[in-house]
């Protein structure tokens, strides 16, 4: 319940109109909270009816994607674009390929992606898109027939200036390629259409990182503020994919020890120190399970399913697998284990009462439109490069990246504290973002 009457109403009307989509739901109540103060002092945005304007995508586009499997068989599967707000620039957020897509997802992801890329401070509007298909267990040939039918299709509503998707779940730099190839092949643009490209077709250095080295600059920002630091901190990292893996990276750089990573399976502990070189051999290059790791990493423990990661005490969470993934009884288990910082890797990892938990407990908290907006900031660097038909260097990326990072903490800080909320960042990050998108909106009048 909010206060507001209007909001209240607002809500409800998402409610009905979206319904049977509580992931995109809770999205919308979340940053609907946090603005209650901010349309206290600024009537106007009501009265401009910017808020029934943002709680609707731009353009929602749906459509099939049949290939053909190595059995001969015909798949159909479904794809989606959600396009949701152009107002500071084009449509950016990335595709995601798994089993659990369906509308709801991706317009949860969309409405988020909003107000990330306007955190970034770059030139970036909000959007997102994917398919139920999953790559995980499809041949080379399946997956490339898959994305180049899905590009098909696709095709006629992206372009650099309109609408520029990346990864995400389940698309990495191989889907990016094939999809790339067949865009060029159908459009002849040899254009940026795409980020997280490979590095010999328009790529930026640094991109693959971007998102888990964000996270752990964020956090070291935010740890800092609190007379605290990654250096000798214990830190479990839920998920192995791309942000999980640079998230490892850099938090072990700053000094930290990740003792525990998972996959969808299961998690396993490394008393040691995860080895991160045996975890990418296995995750990115063999696409293996985590559980393998115990082959040549006798001492760890590997167990099934993925939440009793959480129970494993740390000073330092960075939960960096799904949406979700950590409910109440799991950010209970993750206080009694000691943990002082969740920095949330992933797009909307805890739910609504596990980051309450967190409050009460004074945990600090770092939500993920500000934490893991590393990878579409870079993402923006990726589109000026091409744009300008340079590449910069590695360390000119990184160093880009973490002073992005950085304004990113310090603006949802400093916001949170002038509208009298000093300390939460989800209520700053949410009105830093919406303040920008909302005088954008407001200037260009009612479009
Ligand atoms: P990847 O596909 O590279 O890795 C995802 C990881 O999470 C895998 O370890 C996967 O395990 C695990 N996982 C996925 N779904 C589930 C599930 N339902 N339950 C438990 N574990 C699951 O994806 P990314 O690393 O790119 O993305 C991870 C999160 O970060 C997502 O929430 C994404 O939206 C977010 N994000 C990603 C960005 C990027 O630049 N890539 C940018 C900003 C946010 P398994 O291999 O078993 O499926």
């Amino acid at each position: 319940m909010f206060q507001s009457a209007y909001l209240n109403d607002l809500m409800a009307r998402v409610v009905a109109r979206n319904a049977g989509e509580p992931e995109f739901h809770q999205a919308v109540r979340e940053v609907l909270e946090s603005l209650e103060p901010v349309l206290a002092r600024h009537p106007e945005y009501v009265e401009s009816g910017v808020l029934e304007r943002l709680v609707e995508p731009e353009r929602i586009i749906k459509f099939r994607v049949p290939w053909v499997n190595d059995e001969g068989r015909v798949v159909v599967n479904r794809g989606f674009r959600v396009q949701f707000n152009s107002a500071i620039g084009p449509y950016k957020g990335g595709l995601r390929f798994h089993p659990s897509v369906y509308e709801g997802i991706i317009k949860f992801l969309g409405f988020e992606q909003v107000f990330k890329n306007s955190l970034t401070g770059l030139p970036i509007g909000g959007g997102k898109g994917g398919s139920d298909f999953d790559p995980k267990g499809k041949s080379e040939g399946e997956v490339m027939r898959f994305c180049q039918s899905f590009m098909t299709e696709l095709y006629k509503y992206i372009g650099k200036d309109e609408d520029v998707p990346a990864g995400d779940i389940g698309v990495g730099g191989r889907e990016i390629g094939y999809l790339y190839g067949q865009y060029k092949r159908i459009t002849g643009l040899y254009e940026g259409v795409l980020t997280g490209k490979g590095l010999t077709y328009g790529g930026s250095l640094a991109r693959k990182e971007a998102t888990g080295y964000g996270l752990c600059y964020f956090t070291d920002a935010m740890l800092r503020d609190a007379g605290k630091s990654f250096a000798g901190a214990r830190v479990i990292i839920s998920g192995s994919g791309n942000v999980a893996i640079y998230a490892c990276e850099k938090a072990t750089e700053l000094g930290a020890m990740v003792v525990a990573m998972s996959d969808s399976n299961g998690y396993i502990v490394d008393e040691d120190g995860i080895d991160l070189a045996a975890l990418k051999e296995i995750k990115e290059v063999r696409r293996g399970r985590i559980r393998e790791y115990l082959k040549d990493h006798p001492k760890a423990t590997y167990t099934e399913g993925c939440r009793g990661i959480f129970t494993v005490p740390c000073d330092i969470a960075l939960p960096s697998a799904t949406q979700n993934e950590i409910d109440e009884a799991s950010a209970e288990a993750l206080v009694r284990g000691g943990t002082y910082a969740v920095a949330e890797g992933a797009n909307m990892p805890s739910t609504p009462e596990a980051i309450e938990v967190f409050r009460r407990a004074g945990v600090l908290f770092a939500p993920a439109k500000a934490s893991n907006a590393g990878g579409v900031a870079t993402s923006a660097l990726e589109m000026t490069q091409n744009s300008e038909r340079l590449s910069w260097t590695f360390d000119e990326v990184d160093r880009k990246l973490k002073g992005i990072m950085e304004n990113i903490y310090h603006n949802a800080a400093a916001t949170a504290k002038e509208y009298g909320m000093e300390g939460n960042l989800v209520a700053g990050a949410n009105i830093a973002g919406f303040l920008k998108v909302a005088d954008a909106m407001m200037a260009q009048g009612v479009v």
